[in-house]
């Protein structure tokens, strides 16, 4: 387990301060950003630029989110305490963590063993305890349905049905749709089969893995 200083939280703090400039607004939010120690989620070589707003390499082909669109779909998922919220694609972890933070009961979902399996045991270290499921986010998790919100952190080529079905009424789900450039979207339950959609501007994230590539 790695350490956190002084230092590291200084710089949360101005990382904290960036993104507001930026235009995030929820004190939540930002308090989150300025409790989980990003630093200890990156390869070392990346450790002092750990809290800048820019994405990084965390093995597998797959990427940490910049901070700026983990606190961007964090806000848009307008979360309260003790909700159930599934995310689709772990990876480091670290966007799970923001949202233990907001008072989130999180179920996490990674279709990737290798990327599974170390987020899986780093987490606890730090003390952060979402359920892990290793899995394939399409298909989401019928058997602890529904969720009060869900969020997508790959690139989604269209919307999941099995997840719009996973979504209570009244619930909030925030994916990025698209193939090379994704628009951040919201979908907001309004009956068993009536949706609503809001556009945020264009974000870049690796691709929602389909079940033919999976390769492990
Ligand atoms: N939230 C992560 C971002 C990870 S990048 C973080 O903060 O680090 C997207 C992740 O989605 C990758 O780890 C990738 O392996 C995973 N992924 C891709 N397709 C998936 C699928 N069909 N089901 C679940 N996870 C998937």
């Amino acid at each position: 387990m790695g350490l956190d200083t002084y230092r590291h939280k200084g710089l949360r703090r101005q990382l904290a301060g960036f993104l507001k400039e930026k235009g995030i607004e929820s004190d939540e939010v930002l308090k989150a950003i300025e409790a989980v120690p990003r630093h200890l989620f990156l390869n070392s070589s990346f450790i002092e630029r750990a809290y800048e707003d820019i994405a990084f390499p965390i093995g597998s082909g797959q990427t940490i989110s910049r901070p700026h669109t983990v606190a961007f779909q964090t806000e848009l998922l307008e979360l309260k305490k003790g909700e159930k919220v599934l995310e689709i694609g772990t990876g480091s972890g670290y966007q799970t963590c923001v949202l233990l933070e907001m008072g989130a009961k999180v179920y996490t979902i990674e279709r990737q063993k290798a990327l599974f399996d170390l987020t899986k045991t780093f987490l606890p270290t730090i003390g952060y305890n979402p359920k892990f499921f290793y899995g394939d986010g399409y298909k989401g998790l019928p058997v602890f349905s529904p969720f009060d919100k869900i969020i997508i952190t790959a690139g989604a080529p269209i919307i999941p049905d099995a997840l719009l079905d996973q979504l209570k009424v009244g619930g909030i789900m925030i994916i990025p749709l698209g193939d090379k450039v994704q628009v951040m979207t919201l979908i907001k339950k309004i009956a068993a089969k009536q949706f609503e959609k809001v556009e945020y501007g264009e974000f870049k994230f690796v691709p929602l893995l389909e079940n033919k590539e999976w390769g492990d």
